[in-house]
């Protein structure tokens, strides 16, 4: 199974605040020092997704993309760390063209994209600037200057640190020290603070993933897992404290229930938990 970015991390909430906006570019230049491959799988699942959160992780592509047996989802990588072959690029030429087989869109993913030489990259580029348009592509590489600047300038640039950009938004982290002390007022008081300052719905969304993702590392953390995720581990630890097992289970289902819908709802079930 591939190593997906976490969901509180800057690169996968750009991807799917795009995904979900139907504006997820169709070549993507990857790079920084996390699990890139994993980091793609991602991508390329947000690619495919049936569903209107992508990517959902659950659908069939998904499972598929996960489990790297997706057709429509190609790897390109040399074992050996040598340069990438001319076959390799020749065979994406033939195939970009046979219509996808299961889903929408043609995915693919080019490893250590940086030992394209100058004349694969070229290839490349054409397909990206005429191939068909269901075909994607995810570059990945851990030196994009390598890349062609030709190439560069055709793609998103994303970048993925593994540890250094992963934080919890503050919205989600001051919600979560609300929930933390087990009362009602802290939580509707701020939630009705962040419901005046009118946030994009996938912002809101963003904010209730993040803290759904502290609540998920608090009831590990109660179940004692060793270390806390560098990511949210403060956060998740006072919630640990703050609540029992069987408030942070609730708490975890209504924060997921309700990631992208009303605050107030939210609030009112909150109440009926304690
Ligand atoms: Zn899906």
């Amino acid at each position: 199974m591939a190593q997906l970015p976490a969901e509180n991390s800057t690169l996968a909430r750009a991807v799917r605040r795009a995904a979900e906006q139907g504006r997820l570019s169709h070549a993507i230049v990857l790079s920084g020092d996390g699990d890139l491959l994993g980091a793609a799988r991602f991508i390329a699942a947000s690619h495919v997704c049936e569903e209107e959160s992508k990517p959902c992780l659950r659908c069939r592509h998904c499972r598929k993309v996960l489990e790297g047996i997706h057709p429509d989802v190609t790897v390109i990588r040399d074992t050996e760390h040598r340069e990438l072959t001319v076959d390799a690029v020749r065979a994406l030429r033939q195939d970009v063209y046979i219509r996808p087989n299961e889903a929408a869109r043609k995915v693919y993913i080019i490893a250590d994209s940086h030992q394209l030489n100058e004349r694969d990259q070229n290839v490349l580029l054409k397909i990206v600037e005429e191939g068909p348009p269901y075909a994607a592509f995810v570059f990945c590489t851990d030196s994009p200057s390598a890349l062609l600047e030709t190439v560069r300038s055709r793609c998103v640039l994303l970048k993925y640190d593994a540890v250094s950009e992963d934080a919890l938004p503050p919205e989600a982290e001051q919600l979560c020290r609300a929930f933390a002390r087990g009362k009602v007022l802290p939580v509707t008081a701020y939630l009705v603070a962040l419901e005046n300052r009118r946030m994009k719905r996938e912002e809101l969304r963003d904010v209730l993933r993040s803290a759904w993702c502290a609540a998920a590392e608090a009831l590990l953390l109660q179940m004692g897992k060793q270390t806390p995720d560098p990511a949210c581990g403060e956060t998740a630890q006072a919630l640990a404290r703050g609540l029992t097992a069987r408030q942070l289970r609730q708490l975890t289902a209504l924060l997921e229930k309700y990631s992208g819908h009303v605050l107030g709802a939210l609030a009112v079930e909150w109440e009926e938990l304690l």
